[in-house]
């Protein structure tokens, strides 16, 4: 039913027609690759002699294997130099533009395509990777889709898609300090469930949101899959173009301001109708950490573990398995867990701003004994620009390890792995079993912020309790 939306409109325009499955055949503006869902992709085409259609409307990059102590080539782990291969001969013969390791571009998928301007307002965005939620925050449609739709994207830039319905989700009023974009999202998520979402493009509207840079935008974009919905988006604004203007794919002189003015024909109506609305206090929302095995499984860092009494029946069954897996008790608190590994990275945390907001904690304090910490940035820019504001200086004198960019512990298909049992506090997306890298890992996601406390704590911590120095 909704009518007038961004969404509406963005699909509406990149419908090339109606399949007799009653699906949409929907055009892909731009179309993001990486080393892990694209060689069969690729492999497909080449048995069936397919070309790919619009090499210009892909762009590819290397982000989970990549190893973030030494990215000398050839990398130590032997597959991961075959998979970067792979991508190196596969963008290579269908003349793909590869932002390879040491280009100066490459980073996490997530983080290296809105930094460098190729995101844009109503566009539509495919990733083999589900967080492509991400690129929401710019007013686009981006989802994250399996390896034969890599393929058929490749092959015909289009796609075969039923149209969701959209959630109006709107927070109103400040976040108080401590709390950031993630606790926002966390919030979110705890309240409607991972599941949620299933169905729905969330559209995130509100007077918190408008608040919001870009890159807080991105945070919340990124984990709308952690709630079930497919895609999540922002209206495009000032806060938007101020962000895109000069960067190296955005539109240059007449033709940004021509962009300015369809980027704001595109803004979902006053009158837009949604399919559902749900309504946030900010005030409500306080630091946020999940104590769980799904994102949703989150509490304020103030309140205790659920009491399983007080469970819906659907939520104990998961309740159940979760504090089992985690060795955590119903009614305790979760301040104070011993943590023994802190990480500040992925495409939910890791751009500069998230850095900035670190290093502003981690100044002055020592990471706990016992606590392994580091600091992966989301790109080669990244890493760039938090050297060259001597943030990596920062983590280095507070005990942080500084690494190279990648996806590191947020999958762990690097050597950047928990151990055993290791509990971990994470500025990433995923606290499913497994996540980071052990069968019995165990992840708490949190804020940057809460992170560092959490190493400098050697334990879950309060963030507004931390002296600034
Ligand atoms: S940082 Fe994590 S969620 Fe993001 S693209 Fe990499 S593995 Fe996927």
């Amino acid at each position: 039913m909704s009518k007038g939306t961004l969404f509406d409109k963005v699909w509406d325009l990149h419908t090339v027609g109606t399949l007799p499955s009653g699906q949409t055949q929907l055009f892909i503006g731009l179309h993001l690759i990486h080393e892990v869902t694209s060689p069969q992709a690729f492999a497909m085409l080449r048995e069936r002699k397919i070309k790919v259609l619009y090499p210009e409307r892909t762009v590819a990059t290397v982000d989970h294997i990549v190893p973030t102590e030494n990215q000398a080539r050839p990398f130590a782990d032997s597959l991961a130099e075959e998979m970067i291969q792979a991508l190196e001969k596969n963008t290579e013969e269908n003349n793909i533009r590869f932002f390879n390791t040491h280009s100066g571009n490459q980073g996490i998928v997530h983080v290296i395509a809105p930094e460098q301007g190729l995101t844009q307002p109503g566009m539509t965005i495919a990733c083999g990777d589900s967080h492509t939620s991400t690129h929401g925050a710019f007013g686009a449609i981006a989802f994250g889709i399996g390896t034969s739709q890599v393929r058929d994207v490749l092959a015909s830039q289009t796609l075969s898609l039923t149209k969701l319905k959209v959630r109006k989700i709107e927070v109103n009023g400040d976040l108080a300090p401590g709390v950031y974009a993630k606790d926002v999202i966390l919030h979110i998520i705890r309240k409607l469930g991972v599941k949620g979402g299933v169905g729905y493009a969330y559209e995130y509207s509100g007077t918190t949101f408008e608040k919001m840079s870009m890159e807080e935008r991105m945070t919340l974009c990124n984990m709308s899959i952690e709630g079930g919905a497919r895609c999540g988006y922002v209206n495009p604004d000032d806060v938007t173009y101020n962000y895109l203007k000069d960067k190296d794919f955005a539109p240059k002189g007449e033709k940004w301001e021509e962009a300015i003015k369809w980027w704001n024909s595109l803004r979902s109506d006053e009158d837009a109708e949604y399919d559902d609305v749900v309504t946030f206090s900010a005030s409500d929302i306080e630091p946020t950490v999940t104590w769980g095995i799904t994102p949703g499984q989150g509490i304020g860092i103030s309140e205790s573990l659920p009491i399983l009494d007080e469970l819906s029946e659907s939520d104990r069954e998961i309740a159940l398995q979760a504090f089992e897996y985690m060795q955590l008790q119903p009614g305790e608190s979760l301040k104070g867990t011993p943590i023994d590994v802190c990480f500040v990275g992925s495409c939910t945390n890791g751009r500069i701003s998230d850095l900035r907001e670190a290093a502003k904690f981690a100044k002055g304090h020592k990471v706990a004994q016992n606590v392994k910490a580091f600091i992966v940035p989301g790109s080669e820019r990244v890493k760039q620009q938090a050297e060259a504001e001597g943030l990596h200086n920062i983590f280095i004198n507070a005990g942080f390890e500084w690494r190279e960019p990648g996806c590191s512990m947020c999958l762990a298909m690097n050597p950047d792995k928990l151990q055993g049992s290791q509990i971990s506090a994470s500025s990433s997306n995923r606290n499913f079993k497994g996540r980071q890298g052990s069968a019995q890992g165990r992840t708490l996601l949190m804020s940057p912020a809460m992170v560092v406390a959490a190493a400098i704590n050697g334990k879950v911590a309060d963030v507004r309790d931390l002296e600034v120095n």
